[in-house]
């Protein structure tokens, strides 16, 4: 059999260690250091948003950005069913409930006229899932948000470098968390960013992120003394962490543009069996520039599904679905609450398929998923 191919590998840019030895020769080891300011600007430049706040995870980002919301016990947060646990569980830790709505089958992303539905007098929030970097309808999503006075954040883990319309995912709601993780496009380890576009929250953001203490004030000289002020916690990442970062950020665009590639060789690989009604591919909308983050395919059944993961495991070839809908899991069921059917969440997770996908994937192995995936699917559509 062929070299097995894996479903990510993460990426390394090879100026990792010497970051890392700069950061420990000038001895500054926990957040707030030189690689925290460097990473903190070039994510500025990159996305446009006015405070970039470094993390330990997008997770982290988007508990602060919960906080940020002022969402309390009782209140509620709109948000897609497809999507990853952690959204939910930040609303949740403030005594929030989260609200599932369904999803456009187009592209997977939250239906805005299911929010617009899902709004009542207890909503604060709205989270928008931008999947596989692909954006949502944030037009009408901030319409909706202003209409009714709710902070829109954006979890745009996936979504580093991508964009809508000329601007980046996760910079155009009030509040944007973007993922680190090892699974994402670059990587700290565990790692994210908070993205803080309405500039009435940039002060409270950085007192929430400095342990609900004003010690950023403190550090610009505006007060003489430090001390607790908010809620807060410890949303950072430390210096090492972010000198491993920035050796990952300064390869991003050509990280991404790797991705790209792969991606379109996939899409082109698999026009014929969208024509032959065989799979979906994934749309991307006018003015959506992705950043290559996932590439998947929605299969004929939940049945054929299962089928063509083992076949192309056998072949060495790992391929993973993705998002169990949080309505269904133990954990939405206890904590969470459905709007409205959730058809679309259900079929589209059940049938949907993602690829191998990383940078140094070469082309002899993208080929090779081509031919198996066609193979399988062409011969499970026979019966
Ligand atoms: C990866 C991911 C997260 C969580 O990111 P962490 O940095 O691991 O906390 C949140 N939302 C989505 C959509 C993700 O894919």
């Amino acid at each position: 059999m062929s070299d097995p191919i894996p479903f990510n590998r993460p990426f390394v840019s090879g100026s990792e260690l010497t970051y890392l030895e700069q950061a420990i020769a000038a001895r500054e080891l926990a957040g707030g250091g030189q690689f925290t300011q460097r990473c903190q600007e070039w994510l500025r430049q990159a996305t446009g948003s006015p405070l970039a706040l470094i993390s330990h995870s997008a997770t982290g980002a988007l508990e602060a950005a919960m906080m940020l919301a002022g969402l309390e016990p009782g209140d509620e947060a709109v948000m897609p069913s497809f999507g990853y646990p952690t959204m939910a569980t930040a609303a949740v830790r403030q005594g929030a409930t989260p609200v599932f709505v369904d999803i456009d089958p187009a592209t997977l992303n939250v239906d805005p006229e299911q929010v617009a539905a899902a709004v009542g007098e207890r909503t604060k929030a709205i989270v928008a899932v931008h999947y596989g970097g692909v954006a949502c309808d944030m037009e009408r999503l901030e319409a909706i948000a202003e209409q009714h006075d709710l902070t829109l954040i954006e979890d745009a883990a996936h979504c580093l470098l991508a964009e809508q319309d000329g601007r980046a995912l996760g910079s155009i709601g009030d509040l944007g968390a973007i993922s680190f993780h090892e699974t994402k496009n670059v990587t700290s380890g565990e790692g994210g960013v908070l993205l803080v576009n309405d500039r009435e929250l940039m002060e409270r953001a950085q007192v929430i992120w400095d342990k609900g203490t004003n010690r950023s004030q403190f550090l610009r000289g505006e007060v003489d003394r430090y001390t607790w002020v908010d809620v807060g916690s410890s949303f950072g990442a430390s210096n090492l962490t972010a000198a491993f970062l920035l050796a990952q950020l300064e390869a991003a665009a050509e990280v991404t543009a790797r991705r790209r590639a792969i991606w379109d060789r996939y899409h082109a690989g698999f026009e014929e069996l969208e024509r032959e009604g065989l799979v979906q591919r994934p749309a991307t909308p006018p003015g959506s520039l992705h950043n290559g983050h996932v590439y998947y395919l929605v299969l004929p059944s939940v049945e054929v599904r299962a089928v063509f993961i083992e076949r192309l495991r056998a072949q060495g070839i790992a391929t993973v679905f993705h998002f169990v809908p949080l309505h269904d899991s133990p954990g939405g069921q206890r904590f969470g609450r459905v709007a409205a059917s959730l058809d679309h969440t259900e079929e589209m997770a059940g049938r949907l398929v993602r690829l191998p996908l990383f940078a140094d994937l070469d082309e002899e192995s993208v080929e090779r998923v081509i031919a198996a995936t066609r193979t399988a699917v062409t011969e499970l559509a026979k019966g």
